[in-house]
């Protein structure tokens, strides 16, 4: 039987996940088939528990489940242990264990496919959730001058940057950072972690945020700039990112989680783009 894979989400439908597997199966020559898995709100672990008492082999895990799938899963392995969040579930060996793939998948499309050096710039990040959660800790470790947490609930931000300091011991260069209380700051480099972008909406940003050479990054990614790409511009960023390079960084590492071969990014990514690869 062929092993089954899925990402498993809500909203679901607009993953390109299942494309990005498929593409890296046949690039490696790995026999498998990755489906969409949508769950319901309150139906993440019985949704799990079935595929996976079907034989699935593992999935991805995206909004808003990656703290639910940190409390479902068994042990924590490589970055989700520092995170707090999983994004990627092996179910292989009779055991359920959580990994997290989006610091690596962030930093990498960052540092080696955009070529934005993290080490002394100014970082903002927005939002509080998952995605934000996996992201935090790889940010740290590459030494940016200063990184302030935002978020809509701002417990939420204030709680992110307290567990830092709780895990790791308190950071000069970390803080949390209401959105109204931003205006006057730039940053060199602007990460949108929320879910606004998926409901066509902008995080309560002040103009003026970007500094001249800035990278406005929004993890989410679409056929069209999101609001957050088009404010960026707007307000004097140089550059401006969706989250695809990161979606296939991040896939390539729970393939490789799975599969134990590394699959190739550039030419996934620039099929995505819809970009020639040659
Ligand atoms: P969660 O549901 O866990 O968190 C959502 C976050 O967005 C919360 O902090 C929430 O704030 C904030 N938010 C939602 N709507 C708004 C709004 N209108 N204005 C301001 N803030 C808002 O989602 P995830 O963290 O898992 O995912 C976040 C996004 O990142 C998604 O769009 C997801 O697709 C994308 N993503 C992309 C990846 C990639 O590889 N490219 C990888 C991981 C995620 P509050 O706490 O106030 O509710």
């Amino acid at each position: 039987m062929t092993d089954r894979y899925a990402v498993v989400g809500n909203p679901v439908a607009h993953s390109v996940s299942p494309q990005i597997h498929a593409e890296f199966a046949r690039q490696t020559g790995q026999g498998l088939d990755y489906v969409r898995l949508l769950a319901p709100l309150d139906g993440f672990s019985a949704t799990l528990t079935k595929f996976r008492d079907a034989g699935g082999k593992g999935v991805n895990v995206t909004l808003p489940f990656k703290l639910d799938a940190w409390n479902f899963v068994a042990t924590h392995a490589g970055h989700a242990l520092d995170a707090g969040a999983v994004n990627t579930i092996d179910f292989r060996n009779g055991t359920t264990v959580g990994y997290n793939t989006d610091g690596v998948g962030l930093i990498r499309d960052l540092e080696l496919n955009l070529g934005f050096a993290i080490a002394g710039k100014r970082v903002l990040l927005m939002g509080a959730g998952g995605a934000a959660q996996g992201v935090l800790f790889p940010l740290i470790e590459h030494a940016p001058a200063r990184l302030v947490a935002a978020n809509r609930t701002e417990a939420k931000a204030e709680r992110l940057v307290r567990v830092f300091a709780e895990r790791k011991g308190p950071l000069r260069t970390l803080d949390w950072r209401s959105y109204p209380k931003l205006a006057g700051e730039t940053f060199d480099l602007v990460i949108n972690a929320t879910s606004a972008s998926l409901a066509g909406e902008l995080p309560p940003l002040p103009a003026g945020i970007f500094s001249a050479d800035s990278l406005a990054y929004d993890m989410t990614y679409g056929k069209d700039p999101t609001p957050f790409m088009e404010f960026a511009r707007k307000h004097g960023a140089a550059r401006v990112a969706d989250g695809i390079g990161m979606l296939v960084e991040q896939a390539a590492e729970s393939f490789f989680i799975w599969r134990n071969v590394r699959p190739q990014t550039a030419p996934v990514i620039a099929m995505l783009k819809g970009v020639n690869s040659e």
